[in-house]
């Protein structure tokens, strides 16, 4: 049986088209269809009781707006199949690509991302940002975050993993890479949305980029010993250098003396960062290890 879960946010114009997409490309095998309304303002509720007359639907709502990321636990959480589909409300993620995805899970792969490919554009400021952005995470994760989205398949086995990282921080499309297992893609257009409109604000975006590269690295607040250390470095040789009288201009004692002093600090802040990252890793509580087999299961 396979889940498919649709985050909604004041899609109203959206869910029936929806459920009449992804039902048609499931047609003929054991599916359900979770909509869960992030808390929409709109009809969206309405909708989704009306389109759960069909025993296939079922909706969750939220008491607020709690952010596609909470959406998207809260359907994972619900979902009773064998495989789970996480897809965009509003047919920017093509259903048609969902049987490739199954075929692919058939085959082995416990996680299939949906990968945007090139072709796929939203205005090019988006674009650089979009690429900066999963550049970043690419670097963070040490997965390939090129064109990735919420787009993906994810076995039984993954959904708990996902799961079992109980932060609140949490960024499922790295996180279902993160988790290991063996993982395959698809690639497909993303399609223009063509009622409704999108959720993000630039704001939105930036504070969206900047959790979720802190939720995968704490390397900034390590800046105060990337940057302090040279620096009292240089001072040291500068300081040599005038004990052994060779002439440096500008550099007096006191320029050197205050370079030590600022050295110093960013490097106090760097420890005092570390430590910081050491408590922030400690507290996030992920999994320190997931299997993926046991030999007893066999027997
Ligand atoms: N969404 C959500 N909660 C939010 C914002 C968005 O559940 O706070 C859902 C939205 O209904 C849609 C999906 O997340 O199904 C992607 O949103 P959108 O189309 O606005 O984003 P984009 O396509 O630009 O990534
Ligand atoms: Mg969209």
């Amino acid at each position: 049986m396979i889940s498919v879960v649709i985050p909604s946010f004041n899609e109203e114009e959206n869910i029936f088209e929806a459920a009449k997409a992804i039902s048609a490309v499931l047609a003929g095998s054991e599916y359900e269809l979770i909509f869960v309304d992030d808390g929409s303002t709109d009809g969206t509720w309405e909708k989704i009781s009306e389109a759960s007359a069909d025993p296939h639907i079922r909706g969750l709502r939220f008491s607020r707006n709690f952010g596609k990321e909470s959406a998207i636990r809260a359907g994972l959480e619900a979902a009773s199949g064998d495989a789970a589909v996480v897809i965009d409300c509003d047919l920017q993620h093509p259903p048609q690509v969902i049987p490739e995805m199954i075929e692919k899970w058939k085959n082995g792969a416990k996680v299939v991302e949906g990968k945007k490919s090139a072709r796929g554009s939203k205005g090019s400021s988006y674009s650089v940002f979009a690429a900066a952005f999963n550049s970043v995470m690419t670097r963070a994760t040490g997965f390939d975050m090129s064109g990735a989205s919420d787009f993906m398949l994810l076995d039984r086995d993954a959904v708990k993993a996902v799961l079992s990282y109980g932060e609140n921080g949490s960024f499922f499309r790295a996180l279902a890479q993160y988790v290991g297992f063996e993982s395959d893609k698809v690639y497909y257009d993303v399609a223009e949305r063509e009622r409704g409109s999108g959720k993000w604000t630039f704001f939105k975006l930036v504070s969206y980029a900047v959790k979720n590269i802190a939720s995968f690295t704490s390397a900034p607040l390590l800046l105060g010993l990337a940057l302090g250390t040279p620096v009292i470095a240089a001072a040291v040789v500068l300081f040599i250098l005038k004990w052994c009288k060779v002439p440096l201009g500008s550099f007096s004692a006191g320029v050197i003396t205050l370079m030590l002093i600022g050295g110093l600090i960013l490097v106090t802040l760097g420890v005092a960062g570390y430590y910081l990252s050491r408590i922030y890793d400690e507290i996030k509580r992920r999994p320190k290890y997931i299997i993926s087999a046991d030999t007893k299961e066999r027997k």
